[in-house]
């Protein structure tokens, strides 16, 4: 057991840590979809760990491979050098990405994947003598994790502002998320794709020319499961078109196919120019990074075979053997179990299963695509986040985990679920949106 001494000196900011180290929660093995807590129980994975874990837990394939390349080779200097598995997963990588994309930058997370976007962003403009452009342009209410970049051009105030100025010239989208209208819709809203014409209205405002990216995640994970409506994204890839503005999809979460697709880029048929992704390149297992360009931006940084121009980034970690070996034993395990076909065959099952909660207490709205899930309470008047916070405790006591954001229930299992497991889910929140205040 776990005393108070114990978790003396672990300081997580982003958890409640006092309620936590009186209450403490423990996982101490997991196994396909499911976890063990440290009192010895099942607790049944409704999130993927952190929307990460898309293959499952602890398979064979991605631990042997881990430790077989442990082994081998545990570390390869990525500068003026190279190993032979980096070379293949970006290869890999390409073969999977949509048709359009060239080349792939390896990185440690989703938020450095984020920054090295947006630098590749500004530095494709400079490469090709179009200093002027400066300005990135983020979304509210979106996330693009907490490094420096990723705070600036994500839309969450309260994830900025103890930090200052931080990037200049960032402006924000409205967010996609239309209450009334989008009420109970299953899949995507067929109405609100003129919310993308806000991106003219800013344009218009700030010249294009000094317009470097636009930055947005094709489906708004952390606040909330929000989805675009139907020509949302094509319609921000054409005003970015016209006006020479590169467009960043951030895949963290839709990317290797929560989607029901390998990425959100191909569930929607939209082209952004640079994709972000991390979370299941690894299946979440260690971390990993990737960011894909489209064979332009690449090509801007190269003058003939030579590497002329300047762009100085790269980790200690990038393209690191052993995190290289979980990520290709990730995507054999995927291709080889058809997961990604698997979320997308199982994703109307899902969607009615969570729409049958529609009329429980305190639902006000539902919202589903692929294997992602949103089910928004109504919040306690005053106590903003409480009632969410109520389901996820009861949901552990009865061996389920959720993801709670604000007041709103976030669901992502890992695409190996069943529809025994699935209906699990279902009957659990039911009985926790009856039994919660
Ligand atoms: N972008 C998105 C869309 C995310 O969901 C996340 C993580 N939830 C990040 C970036 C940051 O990833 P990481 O926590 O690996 O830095």
């Amino acid at each position: 057991t776990v005393t108070p001494n114990d978790l003396r000196a672990f300081w997580m900011p982003f958890t409640a840590n006092r309620q936590f180290k009186q209450d403490p929660r423990m996982l101490v093995a997991a196994k396909d979809m499911h976890f063990t807590s440290s009192d010895g129980r099942e607790i049944l994975d409704g999130t993927a760990g952190l929307w990460c874990v898309n293959a499952g837990h602890c398979r064979p394939k991605i631990t042997e491979a881990i430790s077989r390349q442990a082994g081998e080779l545990d570390y390869a200097p990525a500068f003026q050098m190279g190993h032979p598995k980096a070379f293949e997963l970006a290869n890999r990588l390409i073969d999977i990405a949509p048709d359009h994309m060239g080349h792939v930058l390896f990185t440690n997370s989703g938020s450095e994947s984020v920054d090295t976007a947006l630098k590749v962003a500004l530095a494709y403009h400079r490469a090709r003598g179009e200093g002027s452009r400066f300005r990135l342009i983020g979304r509210e209410r979106g996330y693009h994790g907490v490094n420096f970049g990723g705070i600036s051009v994500g839309g969450i105030v309260t994830n900025r502002k103890m930090f200052g100025t931080l990037l200049t010239g960032v402006d924000h989208l409205p967010h996609t998320h239309l209450p009334g209208k989008n009420t109970f819709t299953r899949g995507v809203p067929e109405h609100g794709a003129d919310l993308a014409d806000e991106l003219s209205r800013i344009v218009t405002l700030h010249d294009p020319s000094t317009i470097a990216a636009v930055i947005v995640e094709p489906v708004a994970g952390s606040t909330g499961v929000l989805i675009p409506p139907k020509g949302y994204l094509q319609k921000l890839r054409e005003i970015c078109t016209q006006h020479g503005i590169l467009l960043i999809f951030d895949e963290v979460i839709t990317g290797y196919g929560r989607l029901g697709a390998a990425f959100a880029a191909d569930y929607f048929g939209v082209k952004p120019d640079i994709m972000v992704t991390a979370k299941g390149l690894t299946n979440g297992v260690i971390p990993m990074g990737a960011v894909f360009v489209t064979p332009e931006i690449h090509d801007a940084f190269m003058n003939g075979p030579e590497h002329l121009i300047e762009f100085f980034h790269g980790y200690t970690y990038s393209g690191n053997p052993i995190a290289s070996a979980a990520a290709l034993a990730t995507l054999e395990t995927y291709k080889e179990e058809g997961l990604f076909e698997r979320a997308s065959e199982l994703a109307p099952y899902w969607e009615e299963g969570l729409h049958s909660l529609k009329g429980e207490p305190h639902v006000t709205d539902i919202r589903n695509i692929g294997l992602v899930g949103a089910v928004e309470l109504e919040p306690i008047a005053g106590s903003p986040t409480k009632r969410a916070f109520s389901c996820f405790l009861r949901a552990w006591e009865k061996g389920l985990l959720i993801r709670t954001t604000g007041d709103i229930i976030a669901l992502s299992p890992p695409l190996i679920i069943s529809k025994d497991q699935i209906d699990q889910i279902i009957d659990t929140l039911r009985s926790v949106l009856n039994e919660v205040d």
